[in-house]
């Protein structure tokens, strides 16, 4: 195979096959067959994440989306992306608890990843999994619900324990949601203010350039039964914008999900950018560190301390929080997480060179790297971040004694 670039163009993929099997029979094939396989789910990863000698997509395979009304549940394939099972559960008049920023993401790489939105409350996407089916290495199907001693290991499995070919979802009714944003909160009102800034809506975003100010504040209110609360002409002093903004300044705002608080359903709002649109910028490379809710405001003055450094290769920032979590290598696990985010320039050396300085500022805080985005740390330095990893290495290696889905990733970043 030629070598298969991801979504942002940063990395190509290694693998010598891509195997597209079109029933679970040759999935089962495909996967016993192999000595070293990874799953490919929609390519937004922005490292070596989902590489391997060989890897296998699922896109070729019946998404078969089943929604089951009683026990409000949604099972679908691994490559279904979020923007097309958000529109089959908006048509039932159902909904998810949250989406991430961009809706062409399969749900089982993000999954895999604990990807996120945003908001105190909210769980990340891996959260409203109930359920997964598996291939394991030798082909095997395996199930396995919440509530199995293995489960919590195994939603936020990066790949490593199978390839997840269908999965379950928790659903609510679905909800109407607005979207405001708000111009120029200023780092000492963020400071003094944190906990109501984040609460002041069901999800909240700041984007920032690390300049004066908080370039944007994107506030998401989930309508609730007894109405709508008027809308604010500002938010701690940051008012309210009067034309839509795009994440990126000297971008078009017509990429993104409505804003000016008109209200819509939660799939139109939640991700800021729409299915039928580029998401970000398009040419980019992506991090994020996690850290406790408590250690927000230091190390958001510690960021602040090196913005000379970060602006030069930053397209933008974005700060987020989430929701605690027990899933084992997920990146909220056991702690009320805020979340950092930067959009750097697609300078892949540069951005190379400068994660170690990067990393080195946030230290003391703790941080979990963003499994699906670009970072240096190692698995020696990881280990200590999260408490359950040996409970997750002995199930992957009870699961997978072959190491089939051992990767240079890996070995890299989780096994050492
Ligand atoms: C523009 C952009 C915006 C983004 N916004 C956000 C955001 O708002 N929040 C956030 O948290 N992240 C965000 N991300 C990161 C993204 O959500 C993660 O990298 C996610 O993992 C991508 O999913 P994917 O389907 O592309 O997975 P891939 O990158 O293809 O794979 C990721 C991992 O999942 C595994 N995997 C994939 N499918 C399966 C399967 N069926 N079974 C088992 N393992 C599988 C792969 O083996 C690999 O380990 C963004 C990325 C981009 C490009």
């Amino acid at each position: 195979m030629s070598r298969e670039l991801n979504w942002a163009g940063n990395y190509a993929y290694r693998a010598t096959q891509l195997h597209r099997p079109a029933t679970i029979d040759e999935l089962r094939a495909v996967v016993a067959g192999a000595p070293r396989i990874h799953t490919l789910g929609s390519r937004h990863s922005f490292n070596d994440i989902a590489d391997a000698a060989e890897l296998v997509s699922l896109d070729a395979l019946d998404p078969a989306i089943e929604i089951d009304r009683e026990a409000m549940t949604v099972t679908c394939g691994g490559a279904t992306r979020y923007g097309d099972l958000a529109q089959t559960l908006e048509a039932a008049g159902l909904a998810l608890h949250n989406m991430a920023s961009l809706p062409h993401i399969s749900v089982a790489g993000a999954i895999s990843t604990a990807t996120h939105g945003s908001g105190d409350a909210l769980g990340n996407l891996a959260t409203a999994v109930s359920a997964i089916e598996l291939v394991t290495s030798s082909g095997d199907i395996i199930g396995v619900t919440r509530g199995h001693a293995d489960f919590d290991g195994m939603v936020v499995g990066l790949g490593a324990i199978g390839v997840i070919y269908r999965l379950t979802l928790d659903l609510q009714p679905s909800y109407m949601v607005r979207q405001e944003v708000f111009e120029d909160l200023a780092w000492e009102t963020l400071f003094d203010r944190f906990h109501e800034v984040f609460s002041s809506a069901t999800s909240v975003s700041l984007f920032t350039d690390w300049g004066a100010t908080i370039n944007t504040t994107w506030l998401k209110s989930r309508i609730l039964p007894d109405g709508e609360e008027p809308l604010r002409a500002d938010l701690m002093g940051a008012l309210a914008a009067t034309k839509a903004h795009h994440p990126l300044a000297s971008m078009a705002a017509s990429s993104c999900t409505d804003q000016l608080g008109l209200v819509g359903p939660w799939s139109d709002r939640l991700p800021h950018f729409r299915m039928d649109a580029v998401p970000a910028s398009g040419e980019e490379i992506q991090a994020e560190y996690m850290f406790a809710r408590e250690h927000a405001v230091a190390a958001l003055r510690a960021l602040l301390e090196i913005a000379d450094r970060i602006r030069p290769l930053l397209l933008i920032s974005e700060v987020r929080s989430v929701a605690a979590d027990t899933l084992w290598m997920s990146t909220a696990y056991g702690r009320d997480t805020v979340c950092v985010h930067f959009s750097f320039k697609p300078d892949v050396e540069a951005v190379t060179r400068f994660l170690p300085e990067l990393e080195a500022a946030l230290e003391s805080f703790d941080v979990r790297p963003h499994w699906g985005k670009v970072f240096a740390a190692t698995a020696r330095e990881l280990e200590p971040r999260y408490p359950r990893i040996a409970d997750f290495k002995a199930l992957a290696e009870r699961l997978d004694p072959r190491g089939a889905f051992r990767s240079d990733f890996l070995e890299r970043t989780v096994f050492g």
